[in-house]
């Protein structure tokens, strides 16, 4: 070891939403914490930004969510939804003491708040600073990282090593790490709609309200995120995207007006700059650690992004991260190591079924029948809106759709005379039985890392 050398307890890499709140967490633990992030910040990133009741409550309790009310973006306690034939407005569930149901702040503003709570807390942010390498002991054990620092900033200065007990990759879909430490992808899925978003101004907000219609071939998502604009987000088929992207801004317009309440809402508003797009992606698990090094975030695990999860997942993985670190820095390698095995172990059980769940509300696939049916029995006895308890990471699809609920549906559109109804279950009953298991013995990529 090179006695210039930086010493730290954890080595963050990459400082949004997994990477600022865990660094704020540790460094609130006493922990010496370095954060190192290759981007300037404030800084935007390719994302849409809507957040749930879990991911209000962790703002709150990290001492954020004043600061980001400032952006005036509203706290949102109602939904128009709509699956399939099945529309209906919600309240959004929440639990006494959560500060609201919904929220969206546009990534330039959310995350620097988090970078600067992670900064009050202690740990020391490097912004410019990509990690190039990874450092390791004879025994092949992480025990740092080299990283570059852009020119012109106060850390400028060319390569440098940050030793640390633990190196956290927190640095995204484009993992460095993950790359690095050779972390296979398994429950690998390609996306299937590509997704448009845009901002609004002048829109006609009124209560604030979440909308999610999906049905047919479309989704459209709209409410109002900070500085009085409306966000749109559109999915489209990619049999469709060179028709839509040739009529920007048009086609965006014209997708999101095909939701009633959203053509409501832009009645009278203006685009507000160019709409931004993604067409490509791909959901996956990556082996969560290793010897010295552990994912979170999206280095570990992306979903499809319409169900809007990534961001309260990536807290929720923060959070159970700083609890495992804070325990287990002080005690022997060993001991680390089968922690935050454990870790990565509750990972992969916590998030595995909203990632499946993710995918299919992601899929071309026309929705199966059954799945309306179902939310037209929960509608009926009440209980609909404890769909949104799914999108808060408070309840899991198995909760919602159960066995009962199915079977109940089942039933009912068999006496409507839809026998078709049987080829769906049995469709379904095969990926679940598939998806199970996967979950027993995944299937990695066999991509090699330095082309992933
Ligand atoms: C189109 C789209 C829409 C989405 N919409 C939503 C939504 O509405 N709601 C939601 O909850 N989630 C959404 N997501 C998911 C969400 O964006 C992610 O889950 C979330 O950003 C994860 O945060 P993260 O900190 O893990 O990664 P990121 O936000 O990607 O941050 C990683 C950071 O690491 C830095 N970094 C990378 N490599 C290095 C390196 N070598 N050295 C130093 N730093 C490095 C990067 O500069 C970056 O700042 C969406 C995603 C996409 C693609």
């Amino acid at each position: 070891m090179s006695s210039g050398d930086e010493r730290y307890d954890v080595v963050v890499v990459g400082a949004r939403c997994a990477g600022a709140p865990l660094a704020a967490l540790l460094a609130r633990q006493g922990l010496d914490v370095c954060l190192v992030e290759k981007a300037e910040l404030p800084s935007d990133t390719p994302s849409t930004h809507i957040f749930q009741a879990d991911a209000l409550a962790f703002l709150d309790s990290l001492g954020v969510l004043e600061e980001l009310r400032t952006t005036g973006a509203p706290l949102i306690a109602r939904a128009d939804a709509r699956v399939g034939d099945v529309r209906w407005p919600a309240d959004w569930p929440v639990r006494t003491g959560d500060p609201g149901g919904v929220m969206s702040v546009r990534r330039f503003r959310l995350d620097p708040v988090l970078a600067r709570a992670a900064q009050d807390a202690g740990a020391r942010l490097l912004t410019r600073t990509a990690v190039t390498d990874l450092v390791r002991a004879e025994d092949g054990r992480v025990t740092g990282v080299r990283v570059s620092s852009a020119t012109g900033g106060e850390e400028a200065g060319g390569e440098r090593v940050l030793r640390a007990r633990v190196v956290v990759g927190a640095d995204g879909r484009a993992s460095t790490v993950a790359r690095l430490a050779g972390a296979r992808s398994y429950h690998v899925t390609p996306n299937q709609f590509a997704l448009f978003w845009g901002y609004f101004e002048g829109a006609e907000i009124g209560e604030p309200t979440f909308v999610f219609h999906r049905w047919a071939d479309r989704v459209v998502l709209g409410l109002p995120t900070d500085d009085g604009l409306y966000q749109v987000q559109v999915g489209v088929d990619p049999a469709r995207l060179r028709e839509f992207r040739a009529q920007l801004p048009g086609s965006l317009l014209e997708y999101a007006r095909a939701s009633e309440p959203v053509a409501k809402a832009l009645a009278g508003a203006r685009l507000v700059g160019e709409p931004r797009g993604t067409t490509h992606w791909k959901g996956y698990f990556r082996e969560p650690t290793g010897p010295g090094w552990v994912l979170v975030g999206d280095a570990g695990h992306f979903k499809d992004p319409t169900a809007g999860r990534g961001i309260g997942d990536a807290f929720l993985q923060a959070d159970q991260l700083a609890q495992t670190l804070a325990g287990q820095l002080g005690g022997n390698t060993a001991e680390l190591d089968e922690a935050l095995r454990r870790w990565g172990a509750w990972r992969d059980a916590e998030f595995v079924e909203p990632y499946w769940f993710a995918a299919d509300i992601g899929s071309l696939a026309p929705l199966p029948a059954v799945l309306p049916e179902v939310l037209r029995g929960m509608r009926r006895a009440g209980v609909a809106d404890s769909l949104f308890e799914m999108v808060n990471h408070r309840a899991m699809p198995t909760d919602i759709v159960t066995r009962p609920r199915l079977l109940a549906a089942v039933g009912r559109l068999l006496a409507r005379g839809r026998v078709g109804v049987l080829r769906e279950v049995v469709r379904l009953a095969a990926d679940d039985r598939r998806r199970r298991a996967l979950a027993r013995s995944p299937q990695y990529e066999t991509v090699p890392p330095s082309v992933r």
